[in-house]
C-alpha cells in the first residue's frame, strides 16, 4: 500500500464528515456527498417555526476537511470494490466506509441534492403551518413530540393534536418519569395526545401543506386538520448496494457490522451511524464514537497489525425538547434536568457546534 492509506467516505452527515475528519490527519480522504451543503437536520423542527433559525442550519463542506476533497454526486452503486457515482465515474481506495445514514419524512430531514430549493419547501411548510389553525400529526414518537413542542412554543394558540397507534409517547429504554415529564408540559400547551389510535389510512392531503381536510380512526373518530405531518417511518439508506454486499443488510434494513465496524464479511468496508446494526439509539451523538474506531482500525490495517479496536455501544440516552424553554431528557438510567435539557439541547439545538464543526464559525445571518 502506498504511504498514506486512501479512504472514501459515502455520505456527508454527522457520522460522514466526523469520521473524514478523523481519517484526514492519516489518509487521503474522499468525501462522496450528494447534497451541496451539510444539513444539520437536529435543527429543522425549529426551522421549521423559525426561518430565521432555518438560515444557519446549512453550511458548505468547503472547509469540512483540511486536507482531504469532498466530491458532491449520489453514490449509485458500490459492490465491494469501485464506487460508482451518478457522473459516470468510478472511485477505488483501500478502503470504504459506508455512512448514508438513514431518510426521514419531511421536514424532520431534507431530500435531495439541492439544498436552497428544499430550504425554500421549509419556508412554503412555514407560511402554511403559521396559517393553519389544527394541526395533526401523525406519531408520538421523539419527533412527533418535539414537533409538537417547536409548534406550541412559536404559537401557543394553535390546536395540536398528536396520534399514534402506541400506547405510550417516545416508546424506548426510557423511564416512566421521563415521560410522564414530556406529557405533563404537553397537557400544559393543551397540546392533545390521542395514544391507541389507529386510522383507516393516512390523510390523502400530502403531509406539511396548508389543505383542509380530516381522517378517521377504526373506531370511526374523526379528525380534523388543516395540515398534518408524518412523524414516522425513517429508513436507512442502503439502496446502492450491489447485489453480494447487500446481504449484509439485516431484514430491518441496517448493514450488519461487527464491533470493529467493519461490515460483516469484509475487511476493508467499515460502516458507521443510522445506516449501522449498532444496537443503540440512532443518534448524531454517537459519531465521534464510531469514527474514533473506525479509524483506529483503518490506520492498524494499513499498518499490517489487527483491527483491535472494539465500539462499546453507550448508555441509552435522549434529549427532547420542546421549543426553546421546554423538554425532558434521559440518559444513563435517569431523567435529566430540564436545565441539563436547555443546555444540552434544547436553546440552539446545538448549531454553534455543528457549525464550529464544519465551518469554525456561527453564524450564515449577513454573510453572502
Ligand atoms: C427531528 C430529529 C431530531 C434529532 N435530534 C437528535 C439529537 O438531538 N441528538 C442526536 O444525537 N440525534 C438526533 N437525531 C438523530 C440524528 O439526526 C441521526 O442519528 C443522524 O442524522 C445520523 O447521522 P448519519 O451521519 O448516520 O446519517 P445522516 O445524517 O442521515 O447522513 C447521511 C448522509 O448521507 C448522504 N447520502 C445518503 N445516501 C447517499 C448516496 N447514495 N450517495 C451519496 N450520499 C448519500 C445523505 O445525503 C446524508 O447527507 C434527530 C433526528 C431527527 C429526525
Amino acid at each position: 500500500m502506498a504511504a498514506e492509506p486512501t479512504v472514501i467516505v459515502v455520505g456527508g452527515g454527522y457520522c460522514g464528515v466526523t469520521t473524514a475528519q478523523y481519517l484526514d490527519t492519516f489518509a487521503n480522504v474522499t468525501l462522496v456527498e450528494e447534497r451541496d451543503r451539510f444539513v444539520h437536520n437536529v435543527g429543522l423542527l425549529r426551522g421549521l417555526v423559525d426561518a430565521g433559525f432555518a438560515d444557519d442550519l446549512t453550511m458548505p463542506y468547503t472547509s469540512a476537511l483540511a486536507r482531504g476533497e469532498v466530491v458532491h454526486a449520489r453514490v449509485v452503486q458500490f459492490d465491494g470494490e469501485g464506487v460508482e457515482l451518478s457522473d459516470g465515474r468510478i472511485l477505488y481506495a483501500d478502503f470504504v466506509v459506508l455512512a448514508t445514514g438513514s431518510g426521514y419524512p419531511f421536514p424532520a430531514k431534507l431530500t435531495g441534492p439541492h439544498i436552497y430549493s428544499e430550504l425554500e419547501r421549509l419556508a412554503d411548510a412555514t407560511r402554511d403551518l403559521r396559517s393553519a389553525k389544527n394541526v395533526l400529526i401523525v406519531g408520538a414518537g421523539p419527533v412527533g413530540v418535539e414537533l409538537a413542542g417547536e409548534i406550541t412554543s412559536a404559537w401557543p394558540g394553535k390546536s395540536t393534536t398528536i396520534i399514534d397507534r402506541a400506547d405510550k409517547i417516545v416508546p424506548g429504554p426510557y423511564s416512566d418519569a421521563f415521560r410522564d415529564s414530556l406529557a405533563s408540559q404537553l397537557s400544559d400547551r393543551d397540546v392533545r395526545v390521542c395514544l391507541g389510535v389507529d386510522l383507516i389510512g393516512l390523510p390523502l392531503t400530502p403531509a406539511g401543506v396548508h389543505a383542509p381536510s380530516k381522517v378517521e380512526s377504526t373506531s370511526g373518530e374523526p379528525f380534523d386538520f388543516d395540515i398534518w405531518f408524518r412523524c414516522f417511518g425513517g429508513r436507512p439508506d442502503t439502496d446502492y448496494l450491489g447485489s453480494t454486499i447487500v446481504q449484509a443488510v439485516r431484514d430491518d434494513g441496517r448493514i450488519d457490522v461487527e464491533p470493529s465496524l467493519q461490515v460483516a464479511g469484509y475487511c476493508n468496508v467499515f460502516a458507521v451511524g443510522d445506516v449501522t446494526s449498532v444496537p443503540e439509539a440512532k443518534r448524531a451523538g454517537v459519531a465521534s464514537g464510531h469514527a474514533r474506531v473506525v479509524a483506529a482500525n483503518i490506520r492498524a490495517i494499513h499498518d499490517g497489525a489487527v483491527p483491535r479496536e472494539r465500539y462499546v455501544p453507550g448508555a441509552a440516552r435522549i434529549v427532547v425538547p420542546l421549543g426553546p424553554d421546554g423538554g425532558a431528557g434521559f440518559a444513563a438510567g435517569v431523567e435529566i434536568t430540564q436545565r441539563e435539557v436547555l443546555e444540552s439541547k434544547g436553546k440552539d439545538l446545538n448549531v454553534a457546534r455543528v457549525r464550529g464543526q464544519l465551518l469554525g464559525r456561527t453564524s450564515n445571518r449577513g454573510r453572502p
